[in-house]
């Protein structure tokens, strides 16, 4: 993938141009209490249709996925917190033998060592998801304090070499401040490859914080490979006009960042309470519609499901999104393989 030639096709088209360099985000304005430029904030209202992409295709971009598939989609899960049913295992299961008169058991329970998991363990996620031929990422957060620790990566250790070494991905989910902080973010990728004992190279940042061009420069400094944050938490589509892998350009520098991008199109989160308000019902008409549109690009699209959200309703339609991409034929590489194994010419 030459790293400068979709910069070179767009130079073409300045309207297009600046939607892809994200030009507004570089102006001062509203940003949200996380510093997030978000869509409501955005001049641009085409939000479901991938203008850049569409005018690249139309330039005769060419986009290669192995094995004869047309489009990808990167599944992708933040590890916020681990599972807390599990967390409290043992005393479910002391309270369990205590109403049953076994004291000596509700003992032994309760000085058990905590065992602690992902919720919906991995283990599980990851069945779930190989029935649909499908492969994603975990982003981890790797940090010895601070407001974002709710875990510790050293604990979980096994599970992390188990995801790993069954061919899923083990990224970094870098803490809120590491999103503009070099040192924090080159500290916490060095303690989660050191609880994997392997290098990382996929980057999704906690909360979608996220400051054009500086992250970028800074997950470049770091030695990512790809970073996969940049959709708005606030509503799902395409920001930036892209349902592709792009190298970001950073305008006050004048140069091609290089670290891929791999555009976050949804987010669980966005569909929700807390942003777009979606039911159920909703929520799938708008995921349906936003997969057809990449396959039709023949695109690239990251999906943010969290751990948090597997079960119920939210589980079911985690699923139903697997079944209808499984029908339609999408690749469903981890981040890391996609960025691997895929190739665009401009
Ligand atoms: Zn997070």
């Amino acid at each position: 993938m030459k790293k400068d030639g979709m910069l070179d096709v767009l130079r073409g088209d300045r309207s297009l141009f600046n939607i892809f360099t994200r030009e507004e985000e570089y102006r001062d304005g509203l940003r949200d209490s996380y510093g997030r430029f978000p869509y409501y904030a955005s001049e641009e209202r085409s939000i479901r249709e991938p203008v850049v992409s569409r005018y690249l295709n139309e330039k005769g971009m060419q986009v290669q996925y192995p094995d004869g598939h047309n489009f990808a989609v990167c599944l992708s899960h933040d590890v916020d917190v681990l599972c807390p049913h599990n967390y409290f295992r043992k005393e479910l299961d002391s309270i369990r033998s205590f109403t049953v008169g076994d004291f000596r058991g509700t003992i032994d329970k309760l000085s058990k060592p905590r065992v602690v998991r992902p919720f919906l363990d991995s283990r599980e996620i990851m069945a779930l998801e190989e029935k649909y031929g499908a492969r994603s990422s975990f982003y981890f957060i790797a940090v010895d304090g601070g407001p974002d620790r709710s875990y510790d990566i050293n604990e979980i250790k096994d599970d992390l070499k188990f995801i790993d070494g069954s061919g899923w991905e083990v990224g970094l989910h870098g803490s809120q401040a590491a999103h503009a902080d070099l040192e924090r973010m080159i500290k916490e990728k060095g303690l989660l490859e050191g609880a994997l004992g392997k290098e990382v190279v996929g980057y999704r940042n906690h909360f979608l914080r996220f400051k054009v061009p500086l992250t970028w420069r800074l997950l470049q400094q770091a030695g990512f490979k790809y970073d996969t944050t940049l959709g708005y938490a606030d509503c799902a589509g395409f920001r930036g006009g892209m349902c592709h892998p792009f190298f970001p350009y950073d305008l006050e520098a004048g140069t091609t960042i290089d670290i891929m991008e791999i555009p976050l199109v949804i987010m669980d989160a966005s569909l929700f309470q807390n942003y777009m308000r979606l039911d159920i019902r909703g929520a799938w008409d708008l995921i349906k519609g936003l997969i057809d549109v990449v396959e039709a690009q023949r695109g690239t699209m990251g999906i943010l499901w969290h751990n948090t959200n597997m079960l119920g309703d939210t589980l079911r339609l985690y699923e139903k999104t697997l079944q209808y991409c499984s029908d339609r034929k999408a690749w469903m590489p981890t981040g890391k393989q996609l960025q691997q194994e895929m190739s665009i010419e401009v």
